[in-house]
């Protein structure tokens, strides 16, 4: 009987090689398509910022901590009256939990907020000097701190380039194809493979924007929007790009 052909791994090789890589295989999109969408973002935005009020990275990390289920609206202007009186861990502890409880009483869970807000204090004091940490590994080990709120913190208040992804930036990487994925690790993964150096820095806010603004979960508003010509959205309704002016007034307006 004669043997069954084996196929060497000599030839397999070269076909190997010339695999694409992941990223590059499984979305729809060139590398120039992808810079073509951040350059259009940041001449849209060109200086872009998240919408929670802060004074400084401790507080920045504690609006962040209040707004998991929560509106920034809704944050803000409970954190308006409470980084008036307590803008250090200090001075947070000082408070204690049942007076910063009652500053966040309009916002969703504000009861173990208060807890972590304090407890996420004390580490603070105890473990950095009072400071927050810069790395994820050590941010994510302060009480209520999650791999997303540390995302947040290393890019808004330290420059970081890191992408924390809510639920706006993983419904633009699954609804464009831009970096499917089942979970956010997974579209972080993917965005940050693919996004240029250039723009990571602001990628995180320019992508949540677009996705509160433009490209909504329910109706996406494509006649309204820039790279209306470049998404492969199977979704989308228009081919024709929104004119690119900058709109930091215009979002404001829109609100
Ligand atoms: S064209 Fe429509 S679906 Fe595509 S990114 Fe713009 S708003 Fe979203």
């Amino acid at each position: 009987m004669p043997k069954p052909k084996l196929k060497s791994a000599v030839t397999k090789l070269p076909a190997a090689r010339a695999k694409p890589r992941a990223s590059a295989r499984r979305i729809p999109y060139s590398p120039h398509e992808v810079a073509e969408i951040f350059r259009r973002f940041s001449v849209q935005r060109p200086d872009p910022r998240g919408e929670l009020d802060f004074k400084n990275p401790f507080t920045l990390l504690v609006a962040v901590v209040l707004s998991a289920q929560a509106t920034d609206v809704s944050v803000n202007k409970a954190t308006k009256g409470l980084f008036a009186v307590a803008d250090t861990p200090q001075k947070m502890l000082d408070l204690g939990e049942e007076k910063v409880g009652g500053f966040i009483r309009a916002i969703g869970l504000w009861r173990g907020k208060a807890r972590n807000v304090i407890a996420l204090s004390e580490a603070l004091i105890r473990d950095h000097h009072g400071e927050v940490p810069q790395t994820r590994e050590a941010l994510t080990k302060l009480p209520g701190v999650g791999r997303k709120t540390a995302n947040v913190v290393l890019n808004s208040a330290f420059g970081q380039h890191t992408l924390a992804v809510d639920t706006h930036i993983f419904r633009l990487g699954n609804r464009l194809k831009l970096a499917p994925g089942k979970t956010p690790d997974e579209v972080e993964q993917g965005f940050l493979k693919i996004i240029p150096d250039e723009y990571l820095r602001h990628a995180h806010h320019w992508l949540i924007l677009h996705g509160r603004y433009v490209c909504k979960a329910r109706r996406p508003e494509c006649e309204r929007c820039v790279i209306a010509d470049i998404c492969k959205a199977p979704d989308k309704t228009c081919d024709v790009p929104a004119a690119l002016v900058p709109l930091e007034g215009i979002v404001a307006a829109a609100q």
